[in-house]
């Protein structure tokens, strides 16, 4: 069987024979004397593609061939039309050219990188790599990976022995498991003088095909692991000018110019963690240091308070004496309502919160003792809010 998806990797349709036929259950496998659908494999996906129009649910390569499974059945001899989807296929083979390219381009900025898996499907192009990363190393490796594109580099194949493949210098293989699964030969695909590497994958001719590529993303998956997304072509040129613009937004907003913009962002976090800390701690001030506004009646306002410091607070007093503790809290752009007794303190709290919550257009709940809700906070809630408390307590004698 002749498989020309690697000598004649451009060739979208041919007329072959069915050389062999064997019946499954419900479907059929077919062998062809030649054929152009990739069965998938090397982190490739299987091709997209149809024999007389019937669709290809599966493939198998097998010692003696690739088998294709369909639905109908054909007859050994039987002359037909085999077609593949072009578009998924070029995208693909365009992929994984560009993994040869972007993870020697890493390697040579992060030489300790090791490449786990690589994952090249419609939904997105992903591979899966070993050792630490950073977007600085990505960037570098990124431009590299950018200029063998503009070189106009040749992709070549040659098939070794997996002892001589073993040999070729700087070559990237997996000698040890191929060798435990009784592999004899390698193919190896040459990337101009670039990049060497044992694949069983469909390649472009030459890395000018794949335009331009773009990483989108990386994220840690833990143990030291990290999954890369990339893009390549026109997609990958819209990623780049989508992030640029957005970048570009980001900078306006926080009106920050693009030379000192991270060191900028970095001095914001931190005088916001300083912001932070300085308003917990007076927070923490004003609780321990709150004082009843009549007798056993205790009425305050906080700004992003914890809840876990209120709550104790209002276990210390509703335990001491005999009390009634109104605390409304702001934050995060909403209104926040605890109403508390002590247990011999007689009054009715659920219509005093039901009102309040009205007020807010808040929800909430709670037991006899203590409710709590919350809303969505305006200046026009909390100042109509702070006006009906007080008028409540008022008329508490
Ligand atoms: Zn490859």
């Amino acid at each position: 069987m002749k498989e020309f998806y690697y000598d004649a990797p451009y060739v979208k349709e041919i007329r072959t024979r069915v050389v062999s036929v064997k019946p499954l259950s419900k479907t059929f496998l077919l062998k062809f004397d030649k054929t152009i659908i990739y069965p998938g494999g090397g982190g490739q996906a299987r091709d997209r593609a149809t024999v007389n129009g019937e669709k290809i649910l599966n493939a198998f390569k097998e010692k003696d061939g690739v088998w294709y499974e369909v639905s109908k059945k054909f007859v050994v001899g039987e002359e037909v039309l085999m077609r593949i989807d072009w578009r998924r296929r070029y995208s693909l083979m365009k992929a994984h050219t560009a993994e040869h390219l972007l993870f020697r381009s890493l390697n040579k900025v992060l030489p300790e990188l090791e490449v786990i898996k690589v994952r090249l499907e419609e939904e997105g192009f992903k591979f899966y790599v070993r050792g630490r990363i950073d977007w600085k190393g990505l960037g570098n490796a990124q431009s590299i990976a950018n200029k063998q594109i503009l070189n106009g580099l040749e992709v070549k194949q040659k098939i070794v022995s997996l002892e001589d493949a073993k040999n070729i210098e700087n070559i990237r293989i997996k000698y040890d498991s191929l060798k435990k699964k009784g592999v004899k030969e390698a193919r190896i695909i040459f990337i101009g003088d670039f990049d060497v590497a044992a694949c069983t994958g469909v390649h472009v001719k030459n890395t000018k095909e794949l335009g331009y590529l773009h990483i989108n993303n990386y994220h840690s998956l833990g143990h030291n692991e990290y999954e890369i997304s990339f893009s390549i072509g026109e997609e990958a040129l819209n990623y780049s000018s989508e992030s640029n613009a957005l970048l570009h937004e980001i900078l306006e907003e926080l009106k920050l110019d693009e030379n000192n913009s991270l060191m900028a962002i970095k001095n914001l976090i931190q005088e916001r963690n300083e912001l932070k800390q300085a308003l917990r701690r007076l927070n923490q001030r004003i609780i321990k240091n709150i004082k009843p506004i009549k007798p056993g009646i205790y009425y305050n306002e906080f700004i992003n308070a914890e809840q876990k410091l209120m709550q104790r607070r209002i276990n210390e007093i509703i335990r001491n004496e005999t009390s009634l503790i109104i605390f409304v809290n702001i934050k995060h752009e909403k209104i926040f309502i605890t109403i508390a007794k002590s247990k011999n303190n007689s009054l009715e709290l659920k219509p005093l919160f039901k009102e309040l919550l009205q007020i807010i257009e808040g929800k909430g709940g709670g037991n006899e003792q203590q409710l709590f809700g919350s809303g969505t906070y305006s200046k026009e809630k909390l100042e109509e809010l702070r006006k009906t408390i007080k008028e409540k307590i008022n008329l508490i004698t």
